[in-house]
């Protein structure tokens, strides 16, 4: 047995997988897919598996490319700012761009699933599922198998191997099992808990449909995304140990006492809440960072499984059909020269990964603890009115990773320029009509060349 001839294997359905697929099948390959999951089509979903994503310019890009973005309008709400609610339970509203084009998109990550695999399989892809890939032999190509219905073992000669098999990777664990191997992961001390706000009489949204909520509290945070159905996503960032963690809320009452305490406008929202929150798991977050991610022309990682990121810039995913859009540019450019392809694709990528990893942990500390503060509000008005007078220059971070497609490498350092500009700028003012703009000027020509769109 050795390897299919003219077949790709992608290991994973979730969600760069059958996008991936369905774009292969287009350029003329025969594609597989083997996913360990049951068809969530039909199979209720776990506990743990029911949050949203927000979708911004890159992954739009990547399913307009496929022809699948206008079908996906019906299965997403536009959010255009954050909400916050202040433990005094006063709103505030900060709206993420400078105008109603500049949103993000709430979708529920089963939806998307179900889209892309009724996609790819409308479009001739095989999927297997149930089908648990325990190993691989990267010198042949020959899959370990394990049939999660039945529990029988068997092997697979498989194609050409791409692994969209997530942060936890049987592909990257075997190339792992090889020398010169890099990798380190990194768990943050912190875990998530799904939670829901149910839609109100009538399907109503009980909170603002178009917007982000959030309950920053210093280290902590509670968030919620608008559902179709008019139920909120929830997601509770906790400390795993320590003061105010999931170690601690280990009763309905230290639950109930907890939220009442540090989420007061959200609790009367959550009639289930203690059922809800025991019933889902804690789950964790980890970056995860590896090289090489591809093997002798045979083998390539993808996604979560090159270069998993925790999820505080909205970006994983977007980040993920982003190498789907960058390998098929290069699978048009080399054809199915594999080694080329591979290597090229990791040089294209790994800088850009690194980058968006480090600003998703950055942005973790603006969410949960800068976004309530008075002086960074200032500040994101300074930004954008230096925006509006330097559009070609100045352009914030936030914009640059999820409403543009700038390399991300070139958004962390655009962006870690201009935060020292903006400290430079504010040290002294609180109004923006008190800015230095002679300044502001000097700083701008001589920090920032203008900004090269992809
Ligand atoms: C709490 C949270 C919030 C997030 N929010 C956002 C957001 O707002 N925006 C955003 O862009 N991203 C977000 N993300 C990140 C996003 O979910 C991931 O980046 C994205 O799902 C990665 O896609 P993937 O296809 O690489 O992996 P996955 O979607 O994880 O898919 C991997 C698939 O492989 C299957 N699989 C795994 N192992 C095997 C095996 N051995 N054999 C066969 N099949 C296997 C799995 O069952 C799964 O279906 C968030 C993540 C979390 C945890």
């Amino acid at each position: 047995m050795s390897q299919k001839n003219g077949m790709i294997t992608l290991i994973g359905a979730g969600l760069t997988g059958p996008l991936l697929a369905l774009e292969l099948v287009k350029r003329g390959f025969q594609v597989e897919i083997y996913e360990r999951r049951a068809d969530m089509r039909r199979v209720h979903m776990s506990a743990g598996r029911s949050i949203n994503l927000a979708l911004s310019a890159r992954g739009i890009h990547a399913l307009k490319q496929a022809g699948l973005w206008d079908d996906m309008q019906k299965i997403v709400i536009p959010m255009k700012g954050r909400m916050m609610h202040s433990a005094a339970s006063e709103i505030t509203f900060q709206p993420y761009g400078r105008n109603e084009s500049e949103v993000i998109n709430s979708i529920s990550r089963a939806d998307l699933n179900i889209a892309l695999m009724n996609a790819a399989e409308e479009r001739g892809v095989k999927v297997h599922l149930q089908m648990r890939c325990t190993g691989i032999d990267l010198s042949r190509n020959i899959l370990q198998l394990r049939d999660e219905e039945t529990g029988e073992k068997h092997s697979a000669a498989a194609g050409v191997v791409i692994g969209c098999d997530g942060s936890a990777s049987e592909i990257r664990g075997e190339m792992l099992k090889r020398s010169r191997f890099n990798f380190s992961q990194q768990y943050l001390d912190y875990g998530y808990k799904e939670l829901t706000i149910p839609a109100v009489c009538g399907g109503r949204h009980a909170l603002e449909t178009n917007a982000l909520h959030i309950w920053p509290r210093g280290n902590y945070m509670l968030i919620a995304l608008p559902n179709v159905d008019g139920t909120f996503a929830c997601i509770l960032f906790l400390p795993s140990g320590g003061r105010d963690s999931f170690e601690q809320l280990s009763t309905r009452a230290a639950v109930l006492e907890f939220f009442q305490s540090r989420f007061p406008d959200a609790v009367p929202l959550m009639p289930d809440l203690a059922d809800n929150f025991f019933a889902n798991p804690v789950g964790s977050m980890v970056t995860i960072r590896c090289s090489p991610w591809h093997f002798e022309g045979k083998a390539l990682l993808l996604g979560d499984a090159a270069h998993a990121i925790v999820p505080f810039f909205g970006q994983g995913i977007n980040c993920g059909f982003e190498d789907c859009t960058v390998l098929l540019e290069l699978l048009d450019r080399h054809g199915a020269d594999w080694n080329k392809v591979f290597s090229g694709f990791e040089r294209a990528r790994k800088e850009n990964t690194d980058a968006i990893a480090d600003l998703a942990i950055e942005n973790f500390v603006e969410m949960r603890d800068r976004v309530g503060d008075a002086r960074f509000l200032f500040r994101k008005k300074v930004e954008l009115a230096l925006q509006e007078k330097y559009p070609q220059r100045f352009v914030p971070k936030y914009a640059m990773v999820t409403f543009l497609r700038v390399p991300y490498a070139t958004a962390l350092k655009r962006g870690q320029v201009q935060d020292r500009m903006l400290t430079e700028l504010c040290e002294h003012i609180d109004r923006v009509e008190d800015l230095d703009w002679k300044k502001a000027e000097r700083l701008v020509y001589s920090e920032l060349s203008p900004l090269e769109l992809p």
